[in-house]
């Protein structure tokens, strides 16, 4: 069945490709990411960015910020993994210098 054209049109306007701009105060760019806060806050808060006060759950960063943010993003996980590595190492090194 195809759709009258009036609905896909409607469609094509309400679709995805909505602009949208981004979150962090002062910063009017168009975003390139739709991110989760619960996922981004505390990283975009490590970056030193402040948020728009907003309704929805939903993130939108600029190029610059996203970037600002993915590197903290990173750099906190590079250090979970190495203090799991290095636990571990030492734990097990540990046992055997104690036999
Ligand atoms: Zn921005």
């Amino acid at each position: 069945m195809k759709l009258p054209k009036e609905l896909r049109d409607k469609r094509d306007i309400g679709g995805t490709v909505k602009t949208r701009i981004c979150s962090i105060i002062d910063c009017s760019e168009n975003a390139i990411r739709s991110l989760s806060e619960n996922a981004w806050k505390k990283y975009i808060e490590k970056a030193g960015l402040k948020l728009k006060d907003s309704a929805t759950r939903r993130l939108y960063l600029c190029k610059l910020h996203y970037n600002q943010s993915n590197k903290v993003r990173k750099s906190q996980e590079k250090i979970f993994q190495k203090k799991g590595f290095l636990d571990n190492s030492s734990s097990s090194k540990k046992g055997k210098w104690e036999i």
